[in-house]
């Protein structure tokens, strides 16, 4: 009886057309499964959520165990960093905060961007923010601020300014630090730490129901205890707390991409400054322990090159580039840093 059946099996024919049929299926899967990459790579959103953490020395954040900064950089990269411009050149820029924010967010040195201290902000406008670029874009693209200092806004991007361009945010969470309401019975360490709380809620609200293209979060508790503290444990402490915060901004990046397939993340953390060698209390020098700083992605489309550390004004160009934005050639002319993202066909690429 067996052999019968094998014998009409085999003048059917049936086991050729069997095995060409689970051939053709799996080159039908290959096919389908090459075309749909095809798409989702034709077709991926590029998003950008930059974010600085106030103040941090480069030893501090290898020392203290930062598990929600080593999850981000696990997909991607860590590397030293530095800010204040070229020591002894026109480009030497204090390492103080605003100044850090300013070379962010327009690639220029404050030679440039003319922010030199925390206060009497007067920054030159001609050299565009990155958030300029976006909204100048043939498509629109949506931006978001979550900022524990309002003046980043108000002040430092000029939102809304004429001068500045006259584009607004689309999704804004700062004001905190303005409004006396706010909390009024912490005092102000615990009040500022309460903000940064509050602003990465509200960012990771809005990355999670609305991916934002391009924002930034800034969040300051960091730098308020180095000051008051110095290097120690409290410092320590502080660092881990606002690892933390990371670790909720990474959540909520990760579980927005899983949602949403087709986007396409770079996450940059930074810090604006390193502090003082003797004691950690200060900064705003051009000593290596305040110059040094850090710059940590998910992407590993972010090229780190050993032997030549990146400055913080890489940064405007590399989003650029992620984000595939056209940059006017007058601003692109002043830029002082280079892409650490290498595309093909992109301008930067060169
Ligand atoms: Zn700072």
């Amino acid at each position: 009886m067996r052999r019968w059946r094998r014998i009409l099996w085999r003048s059917l024919g049936w086991d050729r057309l069997l095995r060409s049929v689970v051939l053709s299926m799996a080159m039908l899967t290959v096919l389908n499964t090459m075309a749909k990459d095809s798409n989702v790579s034709a077709e991926r959103v590029p998003k950008t959520l930059l974010v600085i953490v106030d103040g941090i020395p480069t030893d501090v954040i290898e020392r203290v165990k930062t598990p929600g900064l080593d999850v981000l950089t696990s997909h991607g990269a860590f590397s030293h960093a530095y800010v204040g411009g070229e020591v002894g050149e026109v480009t030497e820029s204090p390492t103080v905060s605003a100044v850090g924010y300013m070379s962010l967010l327009t690639g220029t040195w404050s030679n440039k961007h003319n922010v030199r201290a925390n206060y009497d902000l007067a920054p030159d406008y001609d050299y565009w923010d990155i958030f300029r670029v976006a909204k100048q874009q043939d498509t629109s693209f949506t931006t978001g601020l979550f900022s524990t200092w309002t003046d980043n806004r108000t002040v430092l991007l000029g939102d809304g300014l004429a001068q500045a361009g006259g584009d607004k945010f689309d999704f804004v969470a700062d004001g905190f630090d303005k409004d006396p309401s706010f909390k009024p019975d912490l005092d102000e360490l615990e009040r500022i730490q309460a903000i940064d709380h509050e602003v990465t809620r509200r960012a990771v609200e809005t990355i999670t129901h609305e991916g934002p293209d391009l924002s930034w979060v800034y969040l300051q508790h960091t730098d308020d205890v180095g000051h008051l503290s110095g290097d120690g444990p409290e410092m320590d402490r502080a660092v881990r707390w606002i690892d933390a915060r990371l670790a909720q901004l990474w959540s909520a990046v990760e579980a927005r991409q899983a949602e949403h397939r087709a986007e396409d993340w770079l996450v940059l953390v930074t810090t604006d400054h390193g502090r003082s060698l003797e004691d950690g209390k200060h900064h705003g020098g051009q000593s290596v322990r305040e110059r040094t700083t850090w710059i940590a992605t998910n992407s590993r489309s972010v090229e780190f090159d050993p032997t030549t550390p990146p400055a913080i004004v890489d940064i405007f160009p590399s989003v650029a580039i992620h984000m595939n934005f056209k940059i006017p050639t007058n601003v692109r002319r002043q830029l002082e840093g280079r892409s650490l993202i290498h595309k093909e066909g992109s301008l930067d690429a060169k």
